[in-house]
């Protein structure tokens, strides 16, 4: 099965992704985690993507469609895959399509997180990642039980540098003119499944369970 979350900055996209890959062992590939890997490595396309990931921008798509391509071709997407943070525009979601064409594979699923503003600004401003595992935390409202440390693997937590005010307002206007449209571009393919996001993340994991499941009983009829 192969699935896309598509919606804002904050949606809870990269929580929502790790724990439902693991419940239907499916990869997940974060294009955005791949990024920020290479740019801790300082690799050459971590010195091309640095610099518009703090702006807030989009790094191009022939490098994130490259990426992609090579992620998508490793074995352990065999099963199947949830996308978090690709297709960011029309373009990468045409490119996707053809890649996916290539294999004799499709989407089956595009699931929206509907979240309103609010909790948007909230989740990120107060969002902390740990450094080795990737899980992340919550100042507020899921604290790691030893400050600074991750529960899952001790590793350090740390805020991501595009957490900070100025560039999560650049990336929620990235989002509004680029990413956006792709609603209406599923949408029009009969694929966008809308979910409302701004409850708990255990409460938006049983909602996306159940709509998979609904899904899957729906290709046995
Ligand atoms: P994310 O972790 O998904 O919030 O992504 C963090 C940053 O990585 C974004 O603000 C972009 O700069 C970059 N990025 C991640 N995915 C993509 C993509 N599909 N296309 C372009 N840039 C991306």
């Amino acid at each position: 099965m192969r699935i896309i979350l598509l919606g804002p900055p904050g949606a809870g996209k990269g929580s929502q992704a790790k724990i439902l890959g693991k419940l239907l062992n499916l990869t997940h590939i974060s294009t955005g985690d791949i990024l920020r890997e290479n740019v801790t490595k300082d690799t050459n396309l971590g010195k091309k993507a640095a610099d518009f990931m703090n702006k807030g921008m989009l790094v191009p798509d022939e490098l994130v469609t490259q990426m992609l391509i090579q992620r998508v071709n490793q074995p352990d997407t065999k099963n199947g895959f949830i996308l978090d943070g690709y297709p960011r525009n029309i373009n990468q979601a045409k490119a996707l399509d053809e890649l996916l064409e290539k294999r004799d594979t499709r989407i089956d699923l595009v699931i929206y997180l509907d979240t309103s503003l609010k909790v948007i600004i909230e989740r990120l401003s107060g969002r902390l990642v740990c450094k080795y595992c990737g899980a992340n935390f919550h100042i507020k409202n899921m604290p790691p039980k030893l400050q600074g440390i991750c529960d899952n693997c001790g590793g350090r937590l740390y805020q991501r540098s595009d957490d900070n005010e100025e560039t999560i307002k650049r990336r929620l206007e990235v989002y509004n003119k680029e990413t956006s449209s792709l609603i209406s571009y599923y949408e029009g393919r009969r694929k966008l499944h809308r979910i409302s996001a701004d409850e708990e993340l255990s409460v938006v994991v049983d909602k996306i369970v159940h709509l998979i499941e609904s899904y899957n009983d729906s290709l046995k009829v």
